[in-house]
């Protein structure tokens, strides 16, 4: 079983071995790390987590399985999704954090179930281990209120909480830091753009270090296309199809998160490489396809340059991000045209589990 190491004396030397876990309905990934050098001693994942001929039943056998197999830890940062305006920093995990996150279900009726499953299974195994939980949606606690609030009646937003708050925050902090390494300048003094697209895909406007508005909303639905979600919709087109095609709540989120973006229009993939090649290969909807993606994050670094007051760098980050160039230089061409300076574009791969290890450690130094 897994070993602790004495807090006090790493504390003295800032010396931390700090695991980190994204724990998912059916799965549990996990990293450690050492700190701070960040060099990571093991990492992997447990799947099939309670699904028909696993022999893993639930999260506790999962955590039980992965903590077995690890070496000493110090203390353990946890992915949380939704915070809502609960959470706005990183937070040491006790039962009244665990309460507050309950409470935040109902916004991320999908992930924090799962990811207290985690969390709840890591008390009962090593209990005398600082805990620490990460938010996704912590880092666009900084947006003001009239980027947040909706034009619908106030009432709702105080009785539902029903507001934009903005996803994939770890990532857009992590790559807005590693920005301003790259640039050789502290992040006080820039204006980002950061561009997440992986499956889910949100563009973040980064001032001064602090997130002022983001594309994705109340839920990760809204903002630019994305793999199988359709982003900014007109919310009459929900009404709409509920009526046409006689279907249920449930019936039409299904068919917004999973059957609509790249493969709603595409009726090939929700997978860019397989997108792009098809488009070389000259599919007419493959291209159209590529084209809204690619239009829509244009549209959003246009807006946000202007909200910015001017722009000093462009980041792009997961898997499209990263890799496809197709994407990045269609999103590029000739979109600075106008500007005396233009600004950098920056290529930067993301890494979530390093930020949360990071912010765990800061907490418990601190
Ligand atoms: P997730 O959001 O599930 O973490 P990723 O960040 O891996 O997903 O992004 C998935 C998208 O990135 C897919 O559209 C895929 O085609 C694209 N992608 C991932 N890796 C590569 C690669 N090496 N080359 C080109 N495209 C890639």
């Amino acid at each position: 079983m897994l070993q602790l190491l004495p807090l006090g004396r790493q504390k003295r030397n800032n010396f931390m071995k700090i695991l980190t876990i994204n724990s998912g309905s059916s799965s549990i990934k996990y990293q450690l790390f050492d700190m701070p050098s960040k060099r990571i001693i093991k990492k992997g994942f447990i799947e099939n987590i309670g699904e028909r001929g696993s022999r893993i039943k639930d999260h506790q056998e999962g955590m039980r399985l992965l903590l077995k197999n690890l070496p000493a830890v110090s203390a353990i940062g946890h992915r949380v999704v939704h915070g809502a305006e609960e959470f706005r920093q990183p937070i040491l995990i006790d039962k009244r954090v665990i309460s507050k996150i309950k409470r935040c279900s109902k916004l991320a009726p999908l992930h924090n179930p799962a990811n207290l499953e985690g969390i709840q299974a890591c008390r009962k195994f090593i209990k005398d281990i600082p805990q620490v939980a990460v938010f996704d949606t912590a880092f666009h606690h900084s947006l003001p209120d009239f980027a947040y609030i909706y034009g619908l009646p106030y009432g709702y937003y105080k009785r539902f909480g029903i507001r934009k708050y903005g996803f994939h925050g770890t990532s857009h902090e992590y790559v807005a830091h590693e920005a301003a390494n790259k640039l050789g300048k502290s992040l006080n003094k820039l204006r980002l753009i950061t561009c997440h697209l992986g499956n889910g895909c949100s563009i973040t406007a980064v001032r001064r270090g602090k997130s002022i508005d983001t594309s994705m909303g109340f839920t990760p639905l809204e903002g630019l296309l994305m793999g199988t979600r359709c982003g900014d919709l007109d919310p009459a087109v929900v009404t709409y199809l509920q009526r046409r095609l006689k279907i249920s709540a449930e019936k039409t989120e299904y068919i917004l998160n999973k059957k609509s973006g790249l493969i709603g229009v595409s009726g090939i993939s929700n997978d860019m490489r397989r997108l792009s090649r098809a488009y070389r290969k000259g599919n007419k909807k493959a291209k159209l396809a590529i084209e809204i993606f690619v239009y829509r994050i244009r549209k959003y670094i246009g807006a946000y340059t202007a909200i910015l007051g001017g722009l000093d760098a462009v980041v792009f980050t997961a898997g499209i991000g990263e890799n496809q160039n197709i994407v990045r230089n269609k999103v590029c061409q000739g979109l600075f045209l106008g500007l005396k300076k233009k600004p950098k574009i920056l290529v930067i791969p993301t890494n979530e589990e390093l930020m949360i290890a990071k912010q765990a450690y800061d907490l418990i130094k601190r």
